[in-house]
């Protein structure tokens, strides 16, 4: 079989996407490959389709048990004879499998990174045929990852100790040179294939509120989006509790996830929502690593992430099936200080002197900045996301709220050089609170006891709102003009000077227009324009129904792209519903004798 036909047999793709086909030719032609992709770009499939072609048995290092268990059960869905070993399993069905695997009976087993040092598992390791040995989420192998596992340093010894030593394949969404470098230098790969590809993801919609009544904005959003699935990130436990129980009252259904809760209840509630029961997660950042869940149509932050890294990781769970879905940030000046408070507690690694731990904060410090500007810029925030990574960005990619909502530019460069002429006269001990009741004339204890009151400047933007004053403020801060010091004075930086022969242009969010309103953006809906809703209704019990029987995942049997291809193309027959995208063989033998009634008897009933 050629690799197109296994795309289409087993996966039911007709083509692949971006990078996959560079890298599967690398690891064919027995050269080892490091590939680098975004979440959800579609970086199984680059070891899955050589493993079906490779001869023997192909290894899948994968950190988390979840997420082996969810792709073990989507390979054998699709017909391909899988299996994994980790401590879930009993002492039966490991000694099962492992009989099964000596036999021959699988094409690939996925093991986490702690199996390769037991017994056991090498003697099999050592009698079977490895061909191909895949390092997902390949990151876990340096220390300066966010997610460092000990045991990812182990793997090359295994491989090493291999008879022949078979092709190693790569895979991460994390970009850095310094992660990339470990992963070449501590697996050992020999002149790997590299392939990065973009980090854009097209089918995500970017919007950001600020200071808007959190709870409400959520409450609308799920109203207006029924029958969606999604995940709402709350930066305390406190908030995550309330977030889920305000929902819940209002009938919706929610669930939730924090590290208080016992283990027990968290797997339960993460299963229950990757599992279709409960639609709605609502968790602290504790939740998300691991999850494949491919069919979350939206992520909404209520409170703002330390980093643009954590906020483009957490945000990228939605949409992996690649069909439209939203990212909303919720932000509120607050979650700054909280921010910075978590900074600061955060003791760091014993291990690093007081100078690498000070480095550390100041960077976490300046990331903190940065992604505080992604939550007020009003630029395209797709624009500002490529950028941050390294890309060379979009100009205006007219899927962000930035982009659809109007924007006025207004000449406030009068403003901005009072603004900065007032944090001479304090000079700059004022933070922006203090800073802003200054120039409005305001009464404040802090001034009043630094006889701030009678100095000049005091009161000279008395007319100009709070909101305008932030903006131009924001404007400052992210062109450099300004920076924030010590308890977040306002200093002067190296460009402060510029400010008085430079032309200061804002661009603000036209006053009359409402945060873009939950009703617009329903016109670009997830479903194609022919589609049938009461079909596609009926499908999706159908699948929940099957879910249900074979305790697997929904999106596993089909996801919501196939489902919505069914609603409006209406196979009738088993080569028409081959033909849609996410059907292979397997599963079209499968399903597509369960499905297809459903089609016909919606067909009758109507014509
Ligand atoms: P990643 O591991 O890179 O985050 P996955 O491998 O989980 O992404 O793939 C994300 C989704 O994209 C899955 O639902 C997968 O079936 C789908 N996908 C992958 N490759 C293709 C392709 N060539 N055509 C259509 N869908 C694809
Ligand atoms: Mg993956």
């Amino acid at each position: 079989m050629t690799k197109n036909e296994v795309l289409k047999k087993y996966f039911g793709y007709d083509s692949f996407r971006e990078g996959q086909e560079e890298l599967i030719d690398a690891i064919l032609s027995g050269q080892d490959a490091l590939g680098i992709m975004p979440t959800g770009a579609g970086k199984s499939l680059c070891y899955q389709v050589p493993a079906m072609m490779l001869p023997g048995i192909t290894i899948v290092i994968s950190p988390l048990i979840s997420l082996m268990k969810d792709q073990v059960g989507a390979l054998n869905q699709a017909g391909i004879p899988a299996v994994f070993f980790n401590s879930s399993l009993s002492q039966y069905e490991y000694f099962d499998a492992m009989e099964r695997a000596k036999a021959g009976e699988y094409r690939i087993i996925y093991v986490a990174p702690e199996r390769l040092e037991i017994d056991s598992f090498l003697q099999i390791a050592a009698e079977c045929e490895i061909s191909f040995v895949a390092v997902d989420e390949a990151h876990c192998v340096s220390q300066w990852g966010q997610d460092f596992r000990p045991s990812y340093l182990k793997i090359h010894r295994f491989i090493a100790s291999l008879p022949n030593r078979p092709v190693v394949g790569a895979f991460t969404a994390t970009a850095t040179k310094r992660v990339r470098d470990d992963i070449i230098n501590l697996l050992h790969l020999i002149s790997p294939k590299s392939l990065v590809t973009g980090f854009d993801r097209p089918n995500l919609y970017f919007e950001t509120h600020q200071g808007i009544p959190k709870t409400d904005f959520i409450l609308k959003y799920v109203k207006s989006h029924p029958n969606q699935s999604g995940i709402i990130y709350c930066i305390s436990r406190k908030q995550v509790e309330r977030i889920c129980s305000a929902l819940c009252e209002a009938g919706y259904s929610a669930t939730r996830y924090h590290a208080g809760l016992s283990a027990e209840e968290r797997r339960r509630n993460q299963d229950e929502f990757i599992y279709g029961e409960k639609l709605i997660m609502v968790a602290t950042n504790a939740f998300g690593m691991g999850i494949d869940k491919s069919d979350v149509r939206f992520v909404i932050h209520h409170g703002m992430p330390k980093s643009l890294e954590a906020y483009y990781q957490e945000a990228g769970r939605a949409g992996r099936d690649g069909l439209r879905s939203d990212c909303i940030l919720l932000y509120s000046s607050q979650d700054v200080r909280t921010n910075q408070f978590l900074i600061d507690q955060n003791n760091g690694n014993p291990d690093l002197s007081q100078a690498e731990q000070e480095e550390i904060r100041a960077k976490e410090l300046e990331r903190l900045k940065l992604m505080t500007f992604y939550a007020t810029t009003t630029d395209c925030l797709r624009d500002y996301i490529l950028k941050y990574f390294g890309e060379s960005g979009c100009g205006k990619c007219n899927n962000c709220s930035n982009c659809l909502t109007q924007c006025e530019e207004i000449d406030v460069t009068i403003e901005a050089r009072r603004l900065v002429a007032c944090v001479a006269t304090t000079k700059q001990k004022c933070n922006q609170s203090m800073l802003f009741d200054f120039v409005r004339g305001q009464t404040n204890s802090k001034l009043e006891m630094f006889h701030l009151m009678d100095k000049k400047g005091y009161g000279c933007l008395k007319d100009v709102s709070v909101k305008r004053l932030r903006e131009i403020l924001n404007y400052l801060l992210s062109s450099g003009y300004l920076k924030k010091g010590e308890y977040n004075c306002l200093l002067f930086t190296e460009k402060t000077r510029d400010i008085l022969s430079e032309t200061v242009v804002i661009k603000s969010r036209k006053e009359s227009e409402k945060p873009k309103s939950v009703k617009d953006k329903k016109s670009a809906k997830v479903a194609p324009a022919d589609e049938n809703l009461d079909l596609f209704e009926l499908l999706r019990q159908k699948r929940a129904e099957l879910a249900k029987a074979e305790k697997m995942p929904p999106y596993i049997i089909f996801s919501d792209k196939t489902l919505h291809e069914m609603a409006s193309k209406m196979p009738l027959t088993e080569k028409d519903f081959l033909d849609l995208s996410g059907v292979g063989a397997h599963k079209c033998e499968k399903y597509s004798g369960e499905f297809i009634p459903i089609i016909k008897g919606f067909v009758l009933n109507k014509w």
